[in-house]
C-alpha cells in the first residue's frame, strides 16, 4: 500500500483543533468535513479522466472528465459518514455505497453487519473514508470485499493512521492485491494503545463526531 501523508499547514491546524479535547462534537463535525475536502483534492489528484470537447462561447476547447464507470465512494459506517459531505463537495457525480463495520473490542476483530455496495465494481476507482486507521483490521476487511468484487483501484481517506494498522494492511496485500491500493492520511502518529486507540490520536472519532451511543 502507497501511503501518502498530506503534508499542508491547513491540514495539520484542522488537525490539531480535531485532536484537542475541547473541541465540540459541532466543531468536531464542521473541520472534519473541511479536513476531508483537503484530503480528497490530493487522493483524487490520479482520478482517471477522458478527453471531452466544449463548445465555448468562443471556439472548442478540449477538456476531460471523469471516465465511465464513475468512482464510487463508500463511508464506513459509523464514523466514515462524518466524512462524506466532505468528499462529495469535490466530487458530486461519484455514487456512493455504504458498508457498517464493527470491530470487537476485546479481539478488535472487523465484522460486517451492513452492505449496500454493487456486487460489480470492474474497473472502478473506490475511495474508502474511514477516519482513524488504527489495527488495520477494518480497511483490511474492506479492501478484500472491493477487491473481490472487481475493483481496479482502492484508495483510503482517513484522518489519522498507527503505524501498527499500516504495517498490517501492507503484510495482508504485499503480494498482489489484485488492483493498487493508496491510503491518503493527515497525520501518522506514534502507536496503538492496548485498547487499539491510535496515540495521541483524537479519542474515538464515531464518539467526538455524534456522541456516545
Ligand atoms: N477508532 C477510533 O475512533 N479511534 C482510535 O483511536 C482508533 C480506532
Amino acid at each position: 500500500m502507497r501511503t501518502l501523508v498530506v503534508d499542508h499547514p491547513l491540514v495539520a491546524h484542522k488537525l490539531t483543533t480535531l485532536r484537542d479535547e475541547r473541541t465540540d462534537s459541532p466543531t468536531f463535525r464542521r473541520l472534519a468535513d473541511e479536513l476531508v475536502t483537503l484530503l480528497a483534492y490530493e487522493a483524487t489528484r490520479e482520478v482517471s479522466t477522458e478527453p471531452v470537447e466544449v463548445q465555448t462561447p468562443v471556439s472548442k476547447a478540449t477538456g476531460c472528465r471523469l471516465t465511465r464507470p464513475l468512482p464510487l465512494v463508500v463511508p464506513i459506517l459509523r464514523a466514515g459518514l462524518g466524512m462524506l459531505d466532505g468528499m462529495t463537495r469535490l466530487m458530486p457525480t461519484a455514487e456512493v455505497g455504504f458498508l457498517g463495520m464493527v470491530r470487537d473490542e476485546s479481539s478488535l476483530i472487523a465484522s460486517t453487519y451492513a452492505n449496500r455496495l454493487p456486487d460489480d465494481l470492474t474497473g472502478r476507482e473506490v475511495f474508502v473514508l474511514d477516519p482513524m486507521l488504527a489495527t488495520g483490521g477494518t480497511l483490511v476487511a474492506t479492501i478484500q470485499l472491493l477487491v473481490d468484487r472487481g475493483a481496479a483501484k482502492i484508495t483510503a481517506i482517513c484522518l489519522l493512521a498507527a503505524p501498527e494498522g499500516i504495517a498490517v494492511v501492507d503484510e495482508a496485500f504485499r503480494d498482489d492485491a489484485g488492483c493498487p491500493i493508496t491510503a491518503v492520511v493527515a497525520g501518522v502518529d506514534e502507536r496503538l494503545n492496548d485498547k487499539g486507540y491510535i496515540v495521541p490520536g483524537l479519542g474515538d472519532a464515531g464518539d467526538r463526531l455524534y456522541g456516545v451511543v
